[in-house]
């Protein structure tokens, strides 16, 4: 402010007009004078990203937006809203760079790491639309966030982590929210694992698996190749112990890739007494391949197979397939 030639008050105003009312649009800042509205605009909040459009079903419960950012560059958040809680799931890259054969997102490579306020807007425009009752069910709040969207979270690291900042300061420093209520999921960067453990957060960590063994691991998300399943799910742990949380397996269901009983049974001894969740996820067919989500009953031996260790199992809710709510098919589609 002061090197704007504004007054240093008008900091904490602006920034309670942003984190505690959601608004970002000057007009809305009525104790600011009207001519000064423009140059702090300008300055300190410019408009970062503008909507592309919105899909919904699940009767509006499910709100998925594609986004426009100041250079082109487009990237997707979503928000599911469930009777107990709402979620929303974020980019935190625009494409992404690891190149999962079976993620839309990998398969068009990475355009660029998004800046912390990027990545924040997401939220801020989504507790915006909960307040403002524009999502069936009448006004709410934000429970939950997850780092799911386009992206590798720990590969934009040090954006990521200020985000998660934003998104937890109590206000009128941050967004005040919960860190438990934080998800932030991961390929298996293991030193960057080490270092996140570091930071001191309440956060929850999922690892995308995806497979029990280095030899299918290494195909389904290239960057085993680097960091093995032993190493990737020890600095889980390690992560586990500093921040007291679960961590979360996920590990997408594809029908006679990795769905077999027997890596069911494999995961299963690799997790047995710790302290994890195994969240399987039904695969979503990315348009063009040749893979597909798992029969009913094959999904239904590979449960029992990790349940068998006393492994807390649950196969995921698939919500939004029909507007293209798996990673970055929304996007893709644009193009
Ligand atoms: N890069 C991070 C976060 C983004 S993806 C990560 O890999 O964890 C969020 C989750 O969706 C990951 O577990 C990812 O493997 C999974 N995913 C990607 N494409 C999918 C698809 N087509 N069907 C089901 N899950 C998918």
């Amino acid at each position: 402010m002061a090197e704007i030639g504004e007054k240093p008050f008008r900091a904490k105003q602006l920034s309670q007009h942003y984190f505690a009312r959601y608004a970002h649009d000057p007009e809305q800042w009525t104790d600011i004078p009207a001519g000064a509205r423009g140059k702090l605009q300008e300055a300190l909040l410019p408009e970062l990203m503008t909507v592309v459009r919105h899909l919904s079903t699940d009767q509006g419960t499910t709100r998925k937006t594609l986004w426009r950012l100041f250079d082109g560059t487009l990237v997707e958040s979503v928000l599911m809203r469930y009777p107990d809680r709402v979620t929303m799931c974020i980019s935190s890259q625009a494409g992404c760079g690891m190149n999962c054969p079976f993620c839309a997102t990998g398969q068009a490579g990475l355009d660029r790491n998004l800046s912390t306020a990027e990545i924040v807007h997401q939220i801020v425009d989504g507790m915006r639309a909960l307040r403002d009752g524009e999502v069936p069910g009448g006004p709410a709040r934000l429970s939950n966030i997850v780092f799911m969207g386009m992206g590798e979270p720990l590969a934009n690291y040090k954006r990521v982590v200020q985000s998660i900042r934003a998104l937890t300061d109590p206000a009128p420093d941050g967004l005040g929210l919960s860190q438990r209520g934080i998800t932030v999921s991961t390929v298996g960067l293991v030193p960057a694992i080490h270092r996140f453990a570091d930071e001191g957060f309440k956060c929850r960590l999922a690892i995308s698996l995806h497979a029990p063994d280095d030899e299918l691991r290494d195909t389904l998300v290239p960057v085993n190749t680097r960091w093995k399943v032993r190493e990737v799910l020890d600095a889980g742990f390690e992560y586990v112990e500093k921040s007291g949380r679960r961590l979360s397996i996920e590990y997408a269901l594809i029908r006679d890739i990795n769905d077999q009983a027997w890596r069911g049974d494999r995961l299963g001894r690799l997790l047995r007494g710790k302290p994890v969740h195994v969240n399987l996820i039904p695969l979503n067919p990315t348009p063009g391949s040749k893979w597909t989500a798992s029969r009913p009953e094959d999904e239904k031996a590979f449960v029992e197979a990790i349940a068998a260790h006393g492994v807390p199992v649950t196969v995921r809710d698939t919500r939004g397939q029909e507007i293209d709510g798996a990673c970055g098919q929304l996007a893709a589609g644009e193009r």
